[in-house]
């Protein structure tokens, strides 16, 4: 076929193109703004420093995709598709911004397309245009033909319209690019060969007329651009929005260490937590624009997954809902509008028995690939309920009561701080301050039966390794955390500055505790209120004695094979995983199998987020699924790290009738039981 000049334009197809891009972009631009001003209606939030740190982990996320790559496992291969899209669309769209910016100034298409920067681009074009096509095919297979849990419910026609335009966009741009070559264009002979996809493409016009070729590389060239222009208007409409939005989600997320919640100014705070859209602040609005409805966060969910009412993707869907319906009323100062945005939250767009169910597993944030933070907004909506409506569950309120009264929540108990100390000579600071390290030994470690025996592990352990610890006895006092994950805030801060104060007055530097919890409150909240310590778990801290000869294990315990529990404010909150899988590795003629569940994706015990004092009235037990899933890999023991999981794993083995097949332990427990020395003494 001859070359033959190609214009896609002529004077009106010109003039339809821009009238058609400006119509697009004020579409976008309208529906941006409006989405803009409707986020300006949260509340203000300064401090978002550390911006070199902040970019280059949004390019790592989005540009790399590691947000996606992070949850590729031989279970879910769904982030496979999104890869192949979005970087595929990361090399079209400055191809589109060129063809707009260099391609508008130089007169468009024909002046660009002849140039060596074009023929290049559609080079690379060209190879990418597959792997879009096929992240889309394998997207729609996944959502409408395998049908992945998570994705139950969402065959929506927004989903549909998304996919299919990935879907059939490059391909209409390797068949313009097929049909130009068939019809000699663009010109050959800048040096190298022709787009292999598009090239071979060409093909399937070899025989056909040069007019009708032209037709279709015209037609080809305005559906392609068609495609742009509505996905352009469809970003601003659809969940396509979280192209935009994540970007500035992951930008702007929260600051680690991730195991603090963020505290509330006591003195300067007018209203405590959220009760209305507006409460929230911009950052927690943007997550909802930034939601992909991917679901993941509905799968990794404890609560969900034992039929409480709580959703994670649904509470973001329902906010995003009402912050659209109410958005228009509260800007034109109508408060009084159809969805009354005056109204509370709590109950008609978020109820009760949602922000109860919440263990701050910490799982859904895990898996989220656009950054969304659940927990605070369950956190906020549980301090306004308590801290304005006074309204929490009986037992909870118990708790913070004998937290309060007492100084820790186990109400009823008829044990001392140090009576599980009798006859193993340790000494309180107020007797004896000269130590190097502070054993803290937390409420439930040291007034709870079960956990007792964990204390007494761990001061075994401390003092076969010769290290001069102490503990604080009757002066210390509950860290405040369950009183901060169940909505005081105030009682929390009030704990914490009282801990703060006697361990400075003790001079304190260094701390181990075998509660998570204490764990991730004394080493990542505190400082918040100045309190900063070196605080170490003791599976860090076994693991680095054995590691330094202070301990030595010369035999295992009978029992063969045991698994390991991953406590979420160990692992997902401070990324402690391989410690406590190193001290069972060393132990001799033991076998560690691990739980299809482990490490970050570890499946909650239920007894975090205050749920210690929390009735589960709905659903089945979170506890009991944890210990079936511990059973199915025929462990005779369970190892944990924490005193809640202890306790309720100790409690499903009950109900499960288990206690032939299964045992629990804590770590500490089982290096103490494993005949330990300390090196000297041998
Ligand atoms: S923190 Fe855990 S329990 Fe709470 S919503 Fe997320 S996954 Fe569910
Ligand atoms: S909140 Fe995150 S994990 Fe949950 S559905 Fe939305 S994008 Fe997916």
């Amino acid at each position: 076929m001859s070359p033959v000049s190609v214009t896609y334009w002529g004077i009106s197809g010109y003039v339809i193109f821009w009238v058609l891009f400006a119509l697009a972009l004020g579409l976008f631009l309208r529906r941006m703004y409006q989405l803009g001003r409707y986020l300006s209606l949260g509340r203000g939030e300064g401090g978002f420093g550390h911006m070199a740190r902040r970019l280059l982990n949004t390019a790592v996320s989005v540009l790399g995709q590691w947000c996606q790559l992070k949850n590729l496992t031989t279970k879910d291969r769904a982030s496979i598709g999104h890869v192949f899209m979005a970087w595929g669309f990361f090399i079209y769209i400055p191809f589109y911004l060129l063809f707009i910016i260099i391609g508008g100034g130089f007169g468009l298409s024909e002046t660009m397309e002849n140039t060596s920067l074009f023929f290049y681009y559609a080079w690379v074009m060209d190879i990418v245009a597959p792997f879009i096509i096929l992240g889309a095919l394998w997207g729609i297979i996944r959502r409408y033909i395998m049908k992945p849990s998570r994705l139950e419910g969402e065959q929506t026609i927004e989903a549909m319209v998304i996919l299919v335009t990935v879907f059939i966009h490059p391909m209409t741009h390797l068949f313009k690019e097929a049909t130009g070559i068939a019809l000699g264009y663009p010109p050959v002979g800048l040096g190298t060969s022709l787009p292999p996809i598009s090239a071979a493409l060409s093909q399937l016009f070899a025989g056909a007329s040069p007019s009708s070729v032209q037709m279709a590389n015209i037609g080809f060239f305005w559906a392609h651009w068609g495609f742009v222009l509505f996905v352009l208007v469809f970003i601003a409409y659809s969940r396509y929005l979280h192209m935009v939005a994540s970007i500035f989600n992951v930008l702007l997320q929260s600051p680690p260490p991730k195991g603090a919640l963020r505290p509330i100014d006591l003195e300067t705070a007018e209203t405590f937590g959220v009760s209305k859209i507006t409460d929230f602040t911009r950052k927690q609005l943007l997550d909802l624009y930034s939601c992909v409805v991917c679901g993941r966060c509905q799968d990794a969910c404890p609560a969900y997954a034992s039929g409480k009412p709580l959703n994670p993707k649904k509470v973001i869907l329902d906010l995003k809902e009402h912050l659209l319906a109410v958005g228009p009323g509260l800007l034109s100062g109508k408060a009084e509008t159809a969805a009354n945005p005056g109204e509370s939250l709590i109950g008609e767009v978020v109820t009760e028995d949602e922000i109860w169910a919440c263990t701050t597993c910490y799982a859904c944030q895990q898996v989220c690939p656009v950054a969304n933070e659940h927990i605070d907004k369950v956190i906020d909506l549980r301090r306004n309920l308590v801290m304005e409506q006074a309204s929490i569950p009986e037992t909870a309120e118990g708790a913070l009561r004998s937290i309060e009264d007492r100084g820790h929540p186990w109400r009823g108990t008829t044990l001392s701080r140090t009576d599980w100390t009798e006859g193993l000579g340790i000494k309180t600071l107020a007797e004896d301050s000269d130590i190097d390290i502070l054993f803290w030994v937390g409420c439930t470690g040291a007034l709870e039966d079960r956990s007792i025996k964990v204390s007494q592990a761990v001061a075994k352990l401390l003092k076969l390794a010769g290290i001069r610890f102490g503990i604080l006895g009757a002066e210390e006092s509950c860290c405040g955390e369950p009183a901060r994950r169940l909505g005081n805030e105030y009682l929390f801060q009030i704990q914490a500055e009282k801990n703060i104060e006697l361990l400075k007055s003790y001079n304190v530097k260094r701390i181990v505790t075998a509660c998570p919890h204490c764990f991730n409150t004394l080493k990542n909240e505190y400082p918040q209120l100045g309190g900063e310590f070196e605080v170490i778990h003791h599976t860090d801290f076994i693991a680095q004695l054995l590691k330094q000869g202070k301990l030595r294990i010369i035999k295992g315990i009978d029992d063969g094979a045991v698994t390991y529990h991953d406590p979420c404010y160990l692992g997902r909150y401070n990324d402690i995983y391989q410690p406590p899988r190193q001290i069972i590795r060393s132990i001799p003629d033991m076998r560690m199998v691990e739980m299809e569940r482990n490490r970050n994706d570890s499946f909650c015990c239920g007894g975090g987020g205050g749920h210690m004092w929390l009735e589960e009235r709905i659903g089945r037990r979170i506890n009991e699924l944890r210990t079936e899933q511990a059973m199915e890999t025929e462990a005779q023991i369970v190892v944990t790290a924490c005193p809640f999981c202890l306790q309720m794993f100790d409690d499903g083995i009950k109900a499960k009738a288990a206690e032939e097949q299964l045992r629990v332990m804590d770590i500490a427990e089982l290096v103490a039981e494993s005949a330990v020395y300390h090196p000297y003494s041998v």
